[in-house]
């Protein structure tokens, strides 16, 4: 018979690597017969959404039977103001994943070569793939972009560099003068990508936001989540920031109504709840000093983070570690996906959570 499928599908499709979700809380009740489950394995704000955001996609409820507005003109321009930019200059996505769908979908042809970091988010990968591209992984160095490598690996055929500002999985940033001097010289047949899903956790002066490459008309792009600080992973919903050319541009090929009605009214609130986002960030930052000091004493190496995460040495196996965590109902991200094996990325919690975390790995290592 026929192979369908072999023959006719898309040859790009089976280049493809599925995704490796964290997993779900639920998931982890059902195979282990556990009831206490906490899930530090996808960056999710443990204070949970701000209630702002609850109420407004609550009273959402009674427009579900209305399309939602297809161009998201309350959230546009709420944003614009809060960038101090053009709402025509800001695009909306079903998450930053959608994002990345669409710059993809828009600029990339066969043949053409992408850049990154490696490891990286698996986005970038995932949809320049789907299109066709040759992608390009320059090593990280001293676990951090290495923007000289990655200038230096362009030619004709690049078309977008992704720059994981802060860096999932390791945290890290570029910083200020590295980022100025590689916008010196990257030629302007390229589309510069910045991923700051995590920007709002930075707190180094050394961090600085691609949205000033935009200003000056350069050809970038900022992309930004309502999943990690803003807590609303569930709703779907991301930004992205840059000229009004390459915004009408990425439209031309938006699902029309790609944002659900409950995930624009949620994101609307979400902005407006500023204490919830310094409550966010403050949490954070108090995790984050109980951990690396426990991490220190336990004696395990950690690489500095300007996120909401932390990614460490475990001195062994990860998939050791990570199992045993989960008999102890603690759910992490193996590091050997991202190319090392004896690492794990943990989501900074809440303080309670931040001690089982602790506890748990000490009694593992131990064992
Ligand atoms: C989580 C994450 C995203 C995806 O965010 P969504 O808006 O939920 O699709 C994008 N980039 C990075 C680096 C992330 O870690």
């Amino acid at each position: 018979m026929f192979d369908f499928v072999k023959n006719r599908a898309r040859p790009e499709i089976f280049t493809l690597k599925p995704y490796v979700p964290g997993k779900p809380i639920e998931e982890v009740r059902r195979e282990l017969g556990l009831e206490d489950v906490i899930k530090l394995a996808s960056n999710e704000n443990p204070l949970g959404p701000s209630p702002l955001a609850m109420e407004a996609a609550a009273a959402s409820l009674g427009d579900l039977s209305m399309y939602p507005d297809a161009n998201c003109w309350l959230l546009k321009h709420k944003l614009a103001a809060h960038l101090g930019a053009d709402a025509g200059q800001i695009l909306v996505g079903n998450g930053s994943d959608e994002l990345l769908m669409m710059l993809a979908a828009a600029f990339i042809n066969q043949g053409d070569q992408v850049i990154y970091g490696t490891p990286t988010f698996s986005g970038y990968e995932f949809t320049a793939k789907i299109m066709g591209a040759d992608c390009l992984e320059i090593p990280l160095a001293d676990f951090t972009y290495d923007l000289e490598a990655i200038l230096a690996a362009v030619n004709e055929r690049t078309k977008m560099i992704y720059i994981c500002n802060p860096n999932n999985p390791t945290g890290t940033i570029v910083r200020k003068q590295g980022i100025q001097s590689f916008m010196d010289r990257v030629p302007d047949q390229v589309l510069v990508v910045f991923d700051e899903a995590y920007g709002e956790y930075a707190e180094s002066p050394e961090f600085i936001s691609g949205y000033q490459y935009v200003r000056e008309g350069r050809n970038a792009i900022v992309l930004h989540t309502f999943s990690k600080i803003y807590g609303l992973a569930g709703l779907r919903i991301g930004y992205a920031l840059t000229s009004s050319s390459i915004a009408e541009a990425v439209e031309r090929i938006r699902d029309p109504f790609n944002v659900n009605s409950m995930a624009q009214a949620g994101a609307r609130a979400a902005l407006d709840d500023s204490e919830h986002l310094r409550r966010s960030q403050e949490l954070n930052r108090q995790g984050k000093e109980y951990l690396y000091e426990s991490l220190t004493r336990m004696g395990l190496f950690h690489v500095p983070t300007e996120a909401n995460f932390i990614f460490l040495d475990t001195g062994r196996s990860c998939r050791q570690v990570f199992e045993s965590l989960l008999q102890r109902g603690v759910i992490i991200r193996c590091g050997d996906v991202f190319g090392y094996p004896n690492f794990i990325r943990v989501t900074i919690g809440t303080g309670e959570q931040n001690r089982r975390f602790i506890e748990s790995l000490t009694q593992v290592l131990r064992g």
